[in-house]
């Protein structure tokens, strides 16, 4: 079998139209060079944050099922868009939300932690030879309700599929060059990291692109390498391995 890559694009990355296409065109390239190719996406732009303001507008306590649910739509909404802008380029593509992906959480409905990848769908799709489009931050329970993993957590989807699935490496596409010593905003002569361990991204302070946690966990557990690079510019980034 072909190389697999996992991608995972942010927010900023997907903002509007012009942005999700050429992210599609990004990830074309990946597959015309000879992968298979999985993508993560996260919610358009500020999609997350919108989608709370409107449950706090109508109730005082949003309940967390219903909260779970309404922000999956996000992601779900980024999927399907990013699929449909693949399409449209002559890709053989597919979208997939958390659940149809295989991704199964326990039930903490906002705070959901990932227990299992069944993988079987996916790798039916990529045996179609389709790229595969997932609806990142979000997974299912065992009883079928959906939930979603905290904050930023698109991030912790991309590499739970990557060591599931055994990919080569997950990339994180965002809209900064990757990894800093210091604050690039602040400190002019912030120096890019090359790369990074696993041990020392958890440990140290680290600038620039905001990893989710646990992703970085999982990456030292399953040994994934990710390279965390620019969606803007083609720089090689930062590798943490
Ligand atoms: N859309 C979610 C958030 O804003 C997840 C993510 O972006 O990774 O927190
Ligand atoms: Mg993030």
């Amino acid at each position: 079998m072909a190389d697999l890559i996992v991608q995972k694009y942010g927010g900023s990355s997907l903002a509007d139209a012009q942005r999700i296409n050429s992210v599609a065109r990004r990830i074309g390239r990946s597959k015309d060079e000879g992968n298979h190719v999985v993508v993560v996406v996260s919610a358009m732009g500020n999609t997350t944050d919108d989608l709370i303001q409107q449950a706090n507008a109508v109730s005082k306590k949003p309940s967390e099922r219903e909260m779970a649910l309404l922000l999956s739509t996000g992601e779900i909404i980024s999927c399907a868009l990013v699929t449909m802008a693949l399409r449209s380029l002559d890709y053989e593509a597919i979208g997939l939300s958390g659940g149809q992906a295989g991704i199964h959480t326990d039930s903490e409905y906002t705070r959901a932690r990932i227990l299992e990848v069944g993988p079987e769908r996916i790798l039916k799709e990529l045996r179609e030879d389709r790229i595969v489009v997932v609806a990142g931050f979000q997974g299912v329970t065992e009883s079928m309700e959906v939930t979603t993993l905290g904050r930023g957590a698109s991030d912790t989807t991309a590499v739970a599929l990557a060591a599931g699935l055994n990919a080569k490496i997950c990339e994180i596409y965002t809209d900064v060059e990757g990894i800093y010593t210091t604050d690039p905003r602040i400190v002019p002569e912030a120096r890019l990291l090359k790369e990074i361990g696993y041990e020392e991204m958890m440990e140290m302070a680290s600038y620039g692109a905001k990893m989710h946690p646990r992703s970085i966990e999982l990456g030292a557990v399953y040994n994934i390498p990710i390279r965390v690079t620019s969606s803007f510019t083609d720089t090689p980034g930062t590798l943490i391995h």
